[in-house]
């Protein structure tokens, strides 16, 4: 069923964002054709959300069809030494039937909330891993056909990959070693409280704003030194705890957390001649405001 005008706030975990044009949520390889074909016909752009954990939406909202997907396409299961997934479904999900199976390889993705599919788009990773690491391949859907793609042929490099908007990574499948239960779980509680200290937990984020870049600072510890650790513009505010991280302090709109990152680049160009490029994906048309001279 195709809808109109869902807010996609409700699917960004900065929780901003306008309306979709359309919104659909596919539940099976076949729908997701359906729905495809459905797009193709009416020339609409195709984007998918997964959990918006990476995710600015414009205020104006996006004039395209937006996929959340569901059911079958959200569920992952264990079999033999993999993990097999579809693109929505939470890579803590995927995780956790790793775990059950004794299946170990997915543990730096414990503090990843995001999806299977939004992950192989990011190629996310942490603590030294990534998804390119343990992916076998990918089940990618669009308009013009469907098919398994390896990581070479993904493009994956650092929280990269070649997909465009229209390619819908449907099923992923996770190649893992047998590992001890307690060994696993071991492992990730070690990465959660690292994680705790770290960065902030339980606030209204994107992840990391910008990539690092190639210094020898990541791009929280030049924010930090630019001295915007607490700045805010609007509802926008940048981490007290993490200066790559913008939070939702109230009432956010993602103009504000555009804004700040405008800010956050300029000052780090300033003072470090560094254009710090950013990590999180823009839905519907908007940009930083970019760096004059
Ligand atoms: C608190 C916090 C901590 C984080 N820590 C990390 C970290 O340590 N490492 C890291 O790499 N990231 C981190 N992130 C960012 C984020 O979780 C990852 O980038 C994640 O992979 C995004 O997945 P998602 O499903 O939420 O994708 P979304 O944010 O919903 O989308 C991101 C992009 O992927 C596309 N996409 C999503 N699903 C699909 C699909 N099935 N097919 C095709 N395209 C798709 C979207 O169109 C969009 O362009 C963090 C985020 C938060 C909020």
């Amino acid at each position: 069923m195709i809808e109109e005008g869902v807010a996609l706030s409700r699917f960004t975990t900065l929780g901003t964002g306008g309306p979709a044009r359309w919104f659909a949520r596919p539940s099976t390889v076949g729908e997701l054709e359906h729905t495809l074909a459905w797009a193709a016909e009416r020339e609409a752009d195709v984007a998918v959300v997964g959990l918006g954990s990476n995710l600015l939406v414009a205020d104006e909202g996006v004039d395209a069809l937006v996929l959340k997907l569901a059911g079958d396409l959200a569920a992952a299961a264990a079999e033999d030494d993999m993990v097999i997934a579809g693109g929505g479904a939470p890579l803590a999900v995927c995780l956790h039937r790793a775990r059950a199976a004794g299946l170990g390889g997915l543990e730096f993705a414990c503090a990843i909330p995001g999806t299977a599919g939004g992950g192989v788009w990011m190629n996310a990773g942490a603590y030294g891993g990534d998804i390119s690491g343990v992916l076998e391949r990918a089940f990618v859907v669009s308009a013009d056909g469907a098919g398994w793609l390896t990581p070479a042929e993904l493009g994956l490099r650092y929280r990269h990959s070649g997909l465009r908007h229209g390619q819908v990574v449907a099923r992923v499948e996770f190649r893992l070693y047998p590992r001890l239960v307690d060994e696993i779980k071991a492992t990730v509680a070690e990465l959660q409280a690292q994680r705790k200290a770290a960065q902030p937990t339980n606030k209204r984020t994107f992840g990391s704003v910008f990539k690092n870049p190639e210094h020898e600072l990541s791009a929280g510890r030049m924010l930090d030194a630019c001295g915007l650790r607490g700045f805010a513009i609007g509802g926008a505010i940048v981490s007290p705890r993490h200066a790559n991280f913008v939070e939702n302090a109230g009432e956010a709109t993602t103009a504000d957390a555009l804004a700040l990152m405008a800010e956050a680049r300029r000052r780090a160009h300033e003072q470090f001649g560094v254009v710090l490029e950013h990590e999180v994906e823009m839905l519907g048309g908007i940009e930083i405001p970019v760096l004059a001279g």
